[in-house]
């Protein structure tokens, strides 16, 4: 098996106190999330709403696990009942229906906006417009079952060291601007979710507070 203990153990020793990370366990099998949970792991990320059902049946019950996907909102009444946190809300639409589904649940669902800010066409999230319009548009006040919690984004992926930090400085100052014109009474916004196997170096050093890693610890995936 991989060295998943080993690798887990690196990558803590790599960050800095106030910077959480998230182990993103998708696509690997339960042994391995055992062996990271077996290191003090707690926090997991998974992207599809059926692994990851299986996955909350058959592990321990104090994971608390992140849904970091492209997120359907037919797929949100699955994992609204247990959902610790839903890292890539980019619609207005997708946070009602949070809110609608947490409400049925008894809950208030933690979220985070996804920024899009890399070059790459494919990825989801919203502009730094879109992102700005739809707080100005303030309807997301009315929604008592969801929390905004920060932002996350997803760096191009490219070798540009350069690139990739200029695209989290983009990131760290939208979050500035939002947390002064939005935020700014509410403690719990807070999150910056960005940094991943390749660039989560250099995303501490841009102001994450929180790493999405993978492959670094659990190897590569088998799709
Ligand atoms: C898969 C995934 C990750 C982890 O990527 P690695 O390169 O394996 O660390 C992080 N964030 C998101 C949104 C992902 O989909």
């Amino acid at each position: 098996m991989y060295d998943v203990k080993g690798n887990l153990r690196q990558v803590l020793a790599d960050l800095p106190e106030g910077v959480r990370l998230v182990a993103i366990s998708k696509y690997h099998p339960n042994e391995y999330i055992e062996a990271a949970y077996q290191e003090g792991q707690r926090i997991f990320g998974e992207s599809h709403e059926q692994e990851l059902r299986l996955k909350v049946e058959s592990l321990p019950k104090d994971i608390r696990w992140h849904f970091i996907g492209h997120l359907q909102t037919n797929k949100v009444k699955y994992i609204a009942p247990y959902i610790t946190m839903i890292e890539a809300v980019d619609s207005l639409k997708l946070l009602k229906e949070i809110d609608k589904q947490a409400a049925k649940c008894g809950r208030v669902i933690d979220v985070l906006l996804e920024l899009h800010i890399a070059e790459e066409e494919t990825k989801y999230g919203l502009t730094p417009v879109a992102c700005i319009q739809l707080l100005e548009d303030g309807e997301w006040r009315a929604l008592q079952h969801v929390r905004i919690c920060g932002l996350m984004m997803m760096a191009s992926n490219v070798d540009d060291e350069q690139q990739i930090r200029s695209e989290f400085r983009v990131a760290k100052q939208l979050f500035d601007e939002c947390k002064e014109r939005f935020f700014s009474d509410e403690p719990s916004f807070c999150e910056r979710s960005w940094g991943m196997s390749h660039d989560y170096k250099i995303a501490v050093e841009e102001g994450s507070t929180m790493v999405r890693i993978g492959t670094t610890i659990f190897g590569p995936r088998v799709y």
